[in-house]
């Protein structure tokens, strides 16, 4: 299987975490209003949509989008963190289905059923990110959305990702980030063209220290977010 069980224990160990607002998922917290409206405005809006959420650890994503009104999936191979995400929706008091499944067990049992894939700040941390690009096209429907975030990989990213945000600034936990596993969107994009997804928009996303605020646009040297289109 497509796993590194190092990277999942990484995860459950902090999956008590992923709802506290100020924990070691801050950043995920912080960037999470601008994916979903960076989604949302791609897709022309969320509501009815079916989307699956690959990699959805506690499922800051996927409540979001379920909040606005989307029937949303969300799938992850930590099931501590499923756990965690199952027990929030009594909270916010939404629907999610949560399912702990392979993504690529999930492209054969439904192949053509999204209207949206969201993988986001998750191909870094597989073993092999081609086979989780190849099943996220084959389970969005034909003329649908997918969209993926990860780290560029170059200088400026290790330097900004690795030792500022984990051991500078103390933003994410030490260890969360290898850079050998990071990803240029040129490497994404030509995955993704091998499986019929075209590249529609790709966003920097970043972060001033002073301010402590996340934006995106601009240059994608470091954090990024690719929209693509499935051709029909
Ligand atoms: N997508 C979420 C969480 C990102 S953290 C967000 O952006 O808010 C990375 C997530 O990927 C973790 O929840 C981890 O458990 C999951 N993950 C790592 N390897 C995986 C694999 N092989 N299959 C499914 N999920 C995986």
């Amino acid at each position: 299987m497509n796993v590194d069980q190092s990277e999942i224990s990484k995860f459950s160990a902090l999956a008590h975490q992923w709802w506290c607002e100020d924990g070691e998922f801050k950043t995920l917290h912080q960037v999470n209003p601008l994916r979903v409206q960076f989604v949302e405005e791609c897709a022309d809006g969320l509501a009815g949509k079916n989307i699956l959420d690959v990699g959805c650890g506690g499922g800051i994503l996927a409540e979001s989008m379920a909040r606005k009104n989307a029937k949303v999936t969300g799938i992850d191979l930590a099931e501590a963190s499923l756990k965690v995400a199952r027990l929030h929706l009594l909270e916010s008091e939404l629907e999610v289905d949560y399912q702990c499944i392979a993504v690529e067990d999930m492209a054969e049992k439904s192949p053509f059923s999204f209207d949206v894939v969201t993988c986001m700040e998750m191909l870094e941390h597989v073993p092999d990110p081609v086979s989780v690009i190849q099943a996220c096209a084959a389970l969005a429907k034909e003329d649908s959305w997918v969209f993926f975030s990860t780290l560029n990989r170059n200088i400026k990213s290790y330097l900004l990702s690795i030792v500022a945000a984990e051991h500078v600034f103390k933003m994410i936990p030490k260890g969360t980030h290898r850079y050998d596993k990071f990803i240029k969107p040129s490497e994404l994009i030509d995955a993704a063209g091998k499986f019929g997804l075209t590249p529609v928009k790709i966003k920097g996303i970043h972060y001033n220290p002073l301010t402590q605020k996340f934006s995106m646009g601009g240059n994608a040297d470091v954090n990024y977010i690719v929209a693509f289109k499935k051709q029909a």
